[in-house]
């Protein structure tokens, strides 16, 4: 699969659809009914957010993946992932995780996560499992150590509107990420990709259509791996 490299990419939204110039990845909770149709310009990935871990059972999460993988109506698996803040319990949480990681292995389909105070757990599940396929952490804003033994590891990065807030700790050593393992998404905050976008090409001291051409280029590595 591959996206035009004239275009912003919205990796990670529940709700915006695109506008003009705009790619959107919108993600769908799995407990919900809607049934997702892929476009030129959107592309849906669905999962139980660690919020919802437990409305559905692990039978019940997978026969609703694998008809939808079936029916290639999603692009990966997610959100999903660990949240310490908030959500179901703890345990509920890592099973309804690892369900996951195991539907991704099977399909060869990346996985989008949620981590909150989670980093460590999260990586250490990626280590364990060995996991081939790509993982993506959305909405990232940990700290350069964390985000590094993370780039170590494989992982991709989805820089949101911490990126805008120069209080934040990553809006400090963002631009030393490597360009190939990030992609922007506005989440459902209230801010334009476009801006984002802006703010990451003056960091990362290059043009905004060279960061429209390399995003293009790590959507294709993350999602062209089936052909
Ligand atoms: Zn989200």
């Amino acid at each position: 699969m591959k996206i035009p490299n004239n275009r912003f990419l919205n990796f990670h939204a529940h709700q915006q659809f695109p506008s003009e110039e705009e790619i959107v990845i919108q993600s769908l909770f799995l407990q919900e009914d809607r049934i997702p149709e892929n476009r030129d310009t959107i592309f849906f990935t669905s999962g139980l957010h660690p919020w919802h871990a437990d409305l559905l059972n692990l039978i019940e999460i997978e026969n609703r993946l694998q008809k939808l993988i079936d029916e290639k109506k999603i692009i990966a698996v997610g959100e999903t992932g660990l949240d310490k803040i908030r959500g179901a319990d703890w345990k509920t949480q890592i099973e309804v995780f690892k369900g996951h990681i195991q539907i991704a292995e099977k399909n060869n389909l990346p996985i989008i996560i949620h981590s909150v105070k989670s980093h460590n757990e999260v990586l250490k599940l990626k280590i364990d499992f060995n996991s081939k396929v790509p993982w993506v952490i959305h909405n990232f804003s940990g700290s350069e150590q964390i985000a590094a033994d993370l780039i170590h590891h494989g992982f991709y990065l989805s820089l949101c509107h911490h990126i805008q807030n120069r209080n934040s700790r990553i809006s400090e050593y963002f631009n030393t990420l490597p360009l190939d393992k990030i992609f922007v998404e506005t989440d459902d905050f209230n801010v334009d990709i476009k801006g984002l976008y802006h703010t990451a090409a003056i960091k990362f001291r290059i043009s905004l259509e060279e960061l429209k051409k390399q995003i293009a280029f790590n959507f294709e590595s993350v999602f062209n791996r089936n052909g």
